[in-house]
């Protein structure tokens, strides 16, 4: 029998506060314990997505993801069909992240008596469109009461060629750094929607003034994971030596795959694709778009590594910037400033909001 001790675990244990260890040293701690009893478990924690064995050519990819209102986005802005759209993009993300493609999703959500079937009728809409664009099916989830807010819980499915799942740790000295798209634009479309809902916050019928940053705004609410990178690469025969997707800032991306690759990394400052609408909001708001686009996260493009003969055939690709180079671990993680100054890469430590 268990015997119940109704009292304070704290007091036996003692207390370390998860600020001490932050996301990923929580993580490591709790999880380093786990091995793999199971034949068909190729890869388990530490990457985007774990990697198991599905047949003997092909890999299955699992990711779950959760989304806490409060900490990952506030209601007051955020339309529940966006929402529903979102969640499903962040599981998808991590799929693509392993060079995969996204086959099923499962959706859980914890819901708070404030939230009402209407709402939920448009979360499921936007649930239903991503999932119709990307190719997806919804195949379960679970549903359950809350009583401090609205959870969502996405855990994503999908499937590779064993021999072409990208994980982190492949990087090696001399590879080009790629990028897809931009970086920072998530970040400024979630200040402005901060700076109006503080502006407006005890207006009757406010009229927030977006205009000329919708892209932003998209960015934010509504991105679109890059699983069309993940055909352009199989197209093309092109199989990244590590990839990640950028959920928590490019800075932090950049040195999650040094970490997992024992290596080190050249970014150069002025090489980073910030978009024109970035930078005009963040001169706007004073904020400097360098930092947006480093540390602002959530942007969903795809970081990844390929050797250096690669150049030309990355280029033709369109949409990709070559940011920067892997170098071996003792020459560090450094920015290069237009100026040639270098500055050590680091990150925001943990997850923003
Ligand atoms: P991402 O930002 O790509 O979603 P995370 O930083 O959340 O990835 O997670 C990193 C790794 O740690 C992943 O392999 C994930 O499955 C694993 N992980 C995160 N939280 C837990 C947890 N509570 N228990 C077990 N594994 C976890
Ligand atoms: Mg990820």
């Amino acid at each position: 029998m268990y015997e119940i001790i109704m009292e304070d675990m704290t007091k036996v244990k003692g207390r370390t506060e998860i600020s001490e260890l932050g996301e990923f040293g929580l993580i490591d701690r709790l999880t380093s314990r786990f091995g793999a009893q199971c034949k068909s478990t190729i890869f388990g924690v530490g990457d985007d997505a774990a990697v198991l064995n599905a047949s003997e050519k092909e890999a299955m990819l699992v990711s779950t993801d959760m989304m806490v209102e409060g900490i990952d986005f506030d209601l007051t802005y955020f339309p529940p069909k966006h929402l529903g759209y979102k969640a499903v993009t962040k599981g998808i993300s991590d799929i693509v992240a392993m060079n995969g493609v996204a086959e099923q999703v499962t959706i859980s959500l914890a819901i708070s008596s404030k939230i009402s079937v209407e709402f939920l009728d448009d979360f499921y809409d936007g649930v239903a469109f991503a999932a119709q664009e990307a190719g997806v099916d919804v195949v379960g989830g679970d549903t359950s009461a809350s009583v401090t807010g609205l959870t969502i819980s996405v855990t994503a499915i999908g499937r590779a060629e064993k021999e072409r799942v990208s994980y982190r740790n492949g990087a090696m000295e001399h590879d080009l750094i790629c990028l897809t798209g931009n970086v920072g634009a998530s970040y400024m479309g979630l200040r402005l929607l901060e700076r109006e809902k503080r502006v407006l916050g005890d207006v009757p019928n406010p009229e927030p003034k977006f205009a000329g940053y919708e892209y932003l705004l998209e960015k934010y609410l509504k991105p679109r994971a890059r699983y069309d990178i993940v055909e352009s690469l199989l197209e093309e025969d092109i199989v990244p030596t590590s990839m990640i997707d950028i959920s928590d800032g490019l800075a932090s991306e950049v040195l999650q795959i040094c970490k997992s690759s024992q290596c080190g990394a050249r970014i150069y400052l002025e090489r980073i694709p910030i978009a024109k609408q970035t930078n005009e909001l963040a001169d706007e708001m004073n904020i400097n778009s360098v930092v947006a686009a480093l540390n602002g996260g959530e942007d969903y493009e795809l970081l990844f590594t390929v050797p250096l003969e690669m150049r030309e055939r990355i280029m033709n690709l369109g949409c990709i910037d070559i940011i920067g180079h892997i170098t071996s671990a003792e020459q560090g993680k450094v920015l290069v400033t237009p100026d040639g100054a270098e500055i050590a890469l680091e990150a925001q430590g943990f997850k923003k909001q």
